[in-house]
């Protein structure tokens, strides 16, 4: 299992790696949106978890053109944001977004959703919102 981290935020990137270090995948690491969009085509990741904030291309776009392209569209994005608002969870999910972890960050949760993907319960644990 491998994950693509993209968050431009130090102290929330180096928070998620933390936690993903306690379960058994592979960890990418992205900044930029375009960043995320080039890893995601380059290294074959199996679940993306994407800030929404990000300078230049932000998640909600960089999800959408990850969902557009045959190479990415079938890997999962779950958003990881402090966006809890009902209209910005429904931009992220419009553009393509598959479930949704809240900020701040709280492990337990984060461990539930990435081992979904994992254990391929995709959903459990998410907010599917659909
Ligand atoms: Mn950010």
């Amino acid at each position: 299992m491998r994950v693509l981290l993209v968050e431009d935020n130090e102290f929330n990137r180096t928070l998620l790696r933390d936690i993903l270090a306690l379960l058994e995948v592979e960890i990418l690491e992205a900044v930029s949106g375009v960043q995320a969009i080039e890893l995601a085509r380059a290294s074959r990741a199996d679940l993306i978890l994407m800030d929404l904030r990000l300078p230049g291309l932000d998640g909600f776009e960089a999800t959408r053109l990850l969902k557009s392209d045959p190479a990415t569209g079938h890997i999962p994005v779950v958003a990881v944001t402090s966006y809890a608002f009902e209209g910005e969870r429904r931009r992220f999910l419009s553009a393509g977004g598959d479930g949704y972890i809240a900020k701040p960050l709280d492990v337990d949760q984060v461990l539930e959703v990435v081992r979904g993907y994992m254990e391929g319960r995709e959903g459990r644990g998410l907010d599917p919102g659909r």
